[in-house]
């Protein structure tokens, strides 16, 4: 969201009910939780998947419905029109690693560690302004590429690909 390094406390990623529903399960249970299935979504900061849970229209609303369908071939679809359900939820997870799949970039994470349940984006604004305010007063300011320069910010991405094409090993 913000474009600044993620460092090493946990990751942060919004997820529907269905995936609400496993995470709380596998936290009161104190069960191991990795999920096989690629995500679309990368890891955020805690702050920034909070405004994104609380801003974007898809994932603030008990009725809303996915505008596009996503998918990876043989691995995971998410139709057209498909509810995000009544509940979603603001989860940490122990780490994330990027893939790329049939092309598409997809995000596995680890073990879910904590959690922030809601119905409404309105919900989480109160923890929205407290984790704002507890961020540092020198935080470093957004990345040009993340601005209004479509060439830079595709730029950027395709040199994030490039590091995890580089970085991957050969099955
Ligand atoms: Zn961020």
């Amino acid at each position: 969201m913000c474009g600044l390094p993620l460092g090493d406390e946990p990751v942060w990623r919004v997820v529907d009910h269905e995936n609400a529903e496993l995470v709380a399960a596998a936290l009161t249970a104190g069960t191991s939780l990795i999920n096989e299935a690629p995500a679309f979504e990368g890891p955020a900061h805690r702050a920034c998947a909070l405004y994104s849970a609380a801003v974007c229209p898809y994932l603030a609303g008990p009725t809303a419905r996915r505008s596009q369908a996503v998918s990876i071939p043989n691995l995971v679809i998410i139709d057209k029109g498909e509810a995000r359900g009544p509940a979603g939820a603001v989860v940490a997870f122990d780490g994330c690693r990027a893939e790329l799949a049939h092309g598409k970039l997809a995000f596995f994470y680890g073990q879910p560690v904590d959690m922030i349940e809601y119905q409404r984006g309105d919900d989480l604004l109160d923890s929205l302004a407290a984790a704002v305010r507890g961020e540092p007063d020198d935080l470093p300011r957004a990345p040009a590429w993340l601005r209004d320069d479509e060439g830079a910010a595709q730029q950027a991405f395709e040199a994030e690909v490039q590091k995890i094409t580089r970085q991957a090993k050969p099955r």
